[in-house]
């Protein structure tokens, strides 16, 4: 295409969920495409994360992925899998809204440039912009914490972000090590194939009950608090509980590979132990494997320039802007971290964004 302005209103950071539901908001804003604002994506072609989500993560086994605002989505089938049929549907979302991405494009900084600006640093140059939405999720930084002895582990070891297939763990024991969606329903596949043994730090909650509008205002609400706070955002799951109704939690629960053991206390070069007096003490399970299913943080350390928060804490937020930062926007981040959410955020952003660029003209609906 024609090269894009490199001097704009708004640069949004990301093309995920967030990144177009934000485009598309600001098209209809009023901000002109490619001249007024620009996606800028670190991937090489549309999908974000859901490009690398593992063949087997079907739309009948997610939580379900919201639609975009203005085009439904409608699969061939809930059991195409997800990294195939997201990324179609965001590629036909990118083309028929004419949003202008610039991939890829990884921002390695963001700075003010004195002049009420910011300089959107990139590895293909840089961009000035009056405003920034970042949309850039958290699949890129995957979470591990750590453990005594982890390094002399002679197995082993992957994070959820590098899972592909149960049938490479076949006859290898694999510890699982966390209380989430993606733990459970790793779970629930490798140990058709595999002996297992999971590992939680909290006893996990199950809730029967469907997850409704009632269930998710009330994960929405907890996670703004948080974020009001300028605490960290945690996971959903942390505030919803584990949904007993979801097919491959069910299928685990009926098989008995849902037992959990509390977190093991180090690693042996042969698999994990216990050594608090937690009932536990003691124990051993040799393991080929460990699995960390252990989430990820927010992926925003290109704005560590700004300044925008204390080390170890979390953005302080107003809405999606940072607070006390009105050109500074996170959409799907904290409460906004699901498909519905950033959906609802990058219309929010974009609102504000007008107010904030154009004090005086007024809003689209
Ligand atoms: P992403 O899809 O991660 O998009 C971010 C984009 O920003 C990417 O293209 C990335 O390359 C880019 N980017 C990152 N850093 C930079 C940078 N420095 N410079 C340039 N570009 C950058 N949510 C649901 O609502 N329903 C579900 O069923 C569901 N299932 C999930 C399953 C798994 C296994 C996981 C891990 C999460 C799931 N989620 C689900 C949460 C889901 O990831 C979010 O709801 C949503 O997809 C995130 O969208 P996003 O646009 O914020 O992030």
């Amino acid at each position: 295409g024609s090269p894009t302005p490199r001097d704009v209103d708004v640069v949004v950071i990301g093309a995920g969920q967030a990144g177009l539901a934000t485009g598309w908001a600001l098209a209809r804003q009023g901000f002109e495409r490619g001249r007024e604002f620009v996606l800028l994506d670190g991937e090489p072609a549309p999908g974000g994360a859901w490009r690398h989500r593992w063949p087997s993560l079907t739309l009948g086994t997610t939580h379900r992925v919201h639609d975009l605002p203005g085009l439904p989505f409608r699969p061939d089938s809930e059991d195409a899998p997800a990294v195939e049929s997201v990324p179609a549907y965001f590629a036909d979302y990118e083309h028929r809204f004419q949003l202008p991405v610039v991939r890829p494009v990884r921002v390695t900084a963001v700075r003010r440039t004195g002049q009420g600006a910011f300089t959107v640093e990139t590895d293909r140059g840089h961009w000035t912009a009056r405003a920034v939405v970042n949309a850039t999720g958290t699949w890129t930084r995957p979470f591990v914490p750590r453990y005594p002895g982890q390094e002399l582990f002679r197995g082993r070891q992957l994070h959820t972000v590098d899972y592909r297939d149960a049938e490479e763990f076949r006859d290898r024991h694999v510890v699982v090590v966390g209380g989430g969606a993606s733990a459970t329903q790793l779970l629930a596949e490798i140990s058709r194939v595999t002996s297992t043994t999971w590992v939680t730090r909290r006893p996990p909650v199950w809730r029967d009950g469907p997850f409704d509008e009632d269930v998710g205002r009330e994960v929405v609400a907890t996670v703004e608090q948080a974020v009001r706070e300028g605490r960290r955002p945690g996971s959903v799951v942390g505030v919803t509980g584990l949904l007993t109704s979801t097919p491959y939690v069910r299928d685990g629960l009926d098989r008995g590979v849902l037992e959990r053991l509390p977190v093991f206390d180090r690693i042996t070069p042969d698999g994990v132990a216990w050594d608090a007096a937690d009932g536990e003490a003691g124990r051993t399970v040799p393991a080929d494997v460990i699995l960390w299913a252990t989430g990820f943080r927010a992926a925003v350390g290109h704005l560590a320039p700004l300044r925008l928060r204390e080390p170890g804490r979390g953005f302080r937020m107003d809405g999606t802007q940072v607070a006390g930062e009105p050109r500074v926007h996170l959409v799907g981040y904290g409460p906004s971290a699901s498909t519905i959410g950033a959906n609802r955020a990058g219309q929010a952003a974009a609102r504000a964004l007008r107010r904030e660029l154009r004090p005086g003209t007024p809003l689209a609906r």
